[in-house]
C-alpha cells in the first residue's frame, strides 16, 4: 500500500517538476539515506548555489527548524513555481500552493554569523568553505496560520521530526567525519548538523584527527598551533590508552583582523570543532594568546574523548564533572607535552580555589547554574578532578574515566552518582581538601 502511494508520488512530482523547472526528475530518494526529507545541495558558477528537497510525502507548509538572523529573504530565492520562502514570526516558512514532493532553492552561502547558532557557511582565506549541514533542516506543518502560531519557538512544535540527509556534491574535495570525501558527501540525521568542508587546503592528518587549518592564519600563530593541535591529539590517545575510533574534525578559520582585541566563536558537534577567529590583536605574537588557543583545543580535544563511546552524560547536573575533568586532564595533556610549567599551572589553581570558595559560598554546586554561575562547574569540577587523581593510589584521572565510561555504557549514563567524590559532604570540605590534593599530587607528577 505504501510503496504505490509512494509510486503515485512520483509521478506527481515529476510532472508538477516537468512543468516547471524543465527535465528535473528525482534520481535519488531520501529512502536511500533512511531519511524522510532529502537536501541536496550544489555549487553552480559565481557564487550561487543551489539545493533541491525531495520529500517522501507532499507538503504544502514547512518551516526551518534554524531561522536565527532572518537572513533567507536577503539570499535564498525559491525557483520552483508556486513556491514562496516568507517570514513568519521569527520562523523562515516555505508555502507551496499545492502538495508537492520536490522543491528547489538558489541561494548565496551566507558567511556572517548568526545570533545563538552555528555560522551557515565558514569562509577560509583561501575561498574554502565549511557548510552547516543543519541550515538546511525543514520541519513539516499544516499550513501558515500554524507556523505563525509557534511564534518563532521550536518547542511550541508538536511533530515529528524526520530523519535528515543532506547530500553536497562538489568538484572540490570535502571533509566530513574525518574523512576525505571525493564528489559527493551525505550527513544523515534527526536534528543534528554537522560542518562539512569544501576546499583545496593541506589537510593535517593524525590518527584521530583531520584538520583544516586556514592557510591565512598569521604565521606566528599557525606555525605553532598546527603542530600542537597533532600533538595534542598524540598525547590524548597515549593517556587514554586509545583512539577515537572515529576521526574527529576540526576546522580553523581565521576571519580577518577587523575588530579591536580578538574575537571567537567556538563550535563543537559530536567528533567535530569549529572556531572561527578575527581581530586586531592576532597581527602579532601574544603569550596570552596562544595560551588561550593552546587551553581551547586541549580542553576541546579532552572532551571528544570523554565522548568517543557515544555514552550520554546527564549534562544537566553533570557538567562539573566533563568541564572540570577537561580542565584538570587538559592540564595533564599540555605537561605532557611539555608546553606549559609547574609555575603557571599552580597560578591557575590557586586562582580556581579562591573562585570556586567563593561560588560555594553563595550555595551548592550542583545548583550553580541556576545562580547564572557557570564557570563553578569548571573551577570547582576542576578541583574535585584533582582530588579525585590525587586520591587514587596507583591510578590516574584518564584510566579513572575510562572506568567511569565503562560504568556510564552500563547505566545508559554518566551521572554523578557513578562519582564518589560528587557527595553533598565532598563538595562542602573541597577548597581545603582541593588545595591539599594539588599539593600532595605535585609531589607525585608520575600521577
Ligand atoms: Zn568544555
Amino acid at each position: 500500500m505504501r510503496k504505490r502511494l509512494s509510486q503515485a508520488i512520483l509521478v506527481l512530482a515529476f510532472f508538477t517538476l516537468a512543468s516547471c523547472t524543465g527535465p528535473l526528475r528525482p534520481d535519488v530518494q531520501p529512502e536511500e539515506f533512511g531519511a524522510q526529507v532529502l537536501a541536496t545541495v550544489s555549487a553552480r558558477s559565481e557564487g550561487r548555489w543551489r539545493v533541491k528537497y525531495i520529500f517522501d510525502r507532499p507538503h504544502t507548509a514547512l518551516f526551518f527548524s534554524r531561522s536565527s538572523g532572518d537572513y533567507r529573504r536577503l539570499t535564498w530565492k525559491p525557483v520552483t513555481r508556486g513556491v514562496s520562502l516568507v517570514r513568519l514570526d521569527g520562523f523562515d516558512a516555505v508555502l507551496m500552493k499545492t502538495p508537492m514532493i520536490a522543491i528547489e532553492f538558489l541561494f548565496t552561502p551566507y558567511t556572517q554569523t548568526v545570533p545563538k547558532d552555528y555560522t551557515p557557511f565558514i569562509p577560509f582565506s583561501d575561498g574554502g568553505l565549511a557548510l552547516y549541514t543543519g541550515q538546511f533542516e525543514l520541519l513539516p506543518e499544516t499550513d501558515r496560520a500554524a507556523i505563525a502560531a509557534l511564534h518563532g519557538d521550536i518547542d511550541r512544535w508538536q511533530g515529528e521530526q524526520p530523519m535528515f540527509a543532506v547530500r553536497v556534491l562538489s568538484d572540490q574535495p570535502m571533509v566530513h567525519n574525518g574523512e576525505l570525501r571525493k564528489r559527493e558527501a551525505v550527513h544523515v540525521s534527526r536534528g543534528d548538523g554537522t560542518y562539512i568542508y569544501i576546499g583545496e587546503a593541506s589537510l593535517l592528518q593524525g590518527a584521530d584527527l583531520t584538520g583544516v587549518i586556514d592557510p591565512g592564519l598569521p604565521g606566528w600563530l599557525k606555525e605553532r598551533v598546527e603542530p600542537e593541535l597533532a600533538v595534542i591529539f598524540d598525547a590524548n590517545r597515549a593517556l587514554w590508552g586509545e583512539g577515537l575510533g572515529l576521526k574527529a574534525t576540526v576546522l580553523f578559520a581565521f576571519r580577518g583582523f577587523e575588530g579591536e582585541g580578538m574575537s571567537n566563536k567556538g563550535s563543537a558537534v559530536n567528533s567535530l570543532l569549529a572556531l572561527e577567529s578575527s581581530g586586531e590583536n592576532l597581527r602579532t605574537f601574544h603569550a596570552d594568546i596562544l595560551i588561550f588557543f593552546r587551553w581551547f583545543f586541549a580542553h576541546e580535544v579532552v572532551h571528544l574523548f570523554q565522548n568517543r563511546h557515544g555514552v550520554s552524560i546527564d549534562a544537566r547536573s553533570a557538567a562539573w564533572m566533563t568541564e572540570g575533568a577537561a580542565n584538570a586532564m587538559a592540564i595533564s595533556v599540555l605537561r605532557e607535552i611539555g608546553v606549559t610549567d609547574d609555575e603557571f599551572i599552580l597560578d591557575q589553581y590557586g586562582d580556581a580555589v579562591d573562585d570556586c570558595s567563593e561560588y560555594l559560598g553563595d550555595g551548592a554546586l550542583i545548583n550553580a547554574a541556576r545562580r547564572s554561575q557557570f564557570d563553578a562547574f569548571y573551577t570547582c569540577g576542576d578541583l574535585i578532578a584533582q582530588m579525585t587523581a590525587a586520591v587514587l593510589p596507583n591510578d590516574n584521572l584518564f584510566s579513572f574515566w575510562n572506568a567511569l565510561l565503562a560504568r556510564g555504557a552500563e547505566a545508559e549514563e554518566i551521572a554523578p552518582k557513578l562519582m564518589r567524590s560528587g557527595d553533598v559532604e565532598c563538595q562542602q570540605r573541597l577548597p581545603s581538601t582541593a588545595a591539599s590534593a594539588w599539593s600532595e599530587q605535585k609531589k607525585s607528577p608520575s600521577r
